[in-house]
């Protein structure tokens, strides 16, 4: 199950959209590899060519950057090697290139993020959907 919002800032008008979970699109490990942003697969690729096969859990995951607040969906995913070494997707915040912290799904609130555009706290949800 995944959940998307698309939300507006009312400061300054900037549209956005943020994913939660895994829909069944991700069975499919062919679209998790296309999800991941280019350098991640080339890094995956890499660590499974020195390690091995390694088993892997992955989903949509909302975070946060600890400096501007800004709210970010991001694909996130973890394989381990059969000798347990781990590669982990790790982000960082495009403006202030802190690494940004996991939100919990739970704990949501869009009065605690900021607008990625103006910095403003001022985001506002205007659709909400949900898929398999
Ligand atoms: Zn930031
Ligand atoms: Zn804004």
């Amino acid at each position: 199950m995944g959940t998307g919002y698309t939300y507006q800032c009312k400061n300054c008008l900037r549209m956005g959209s943020l994913t939660f979970g895994a829909g069944m699109l991700w069975y499919d490990y062919e679209n998790v590899k296309s999800a991941l942003h280019w350098q991640f697969r080339r890094q995956l690729e890499e660590f499974e060519k020195v390690n091995g096969y390694s088993s892997k859990e992955y989903s949509l995951n909302l975070y946060t950057c600890p400096k501007c607040k800004t709210i970010h969906s991001r694909f996130w995913l973890r394989a381990t090697s059969q000798d347990g070494k781990i590669f982990e997707t790790i982000f960082k915040c495009p403006k202030c290139k802190r690494k940004l912290e996991e939100v919990d799904e739970e704990e949501f609130d869009n009065k605690n993020y900021a607008c990625q555009n103006c910095g403003q706290f001022e985001i506002e949800y205007i659709t909400e959907s949900t898929w398999d």
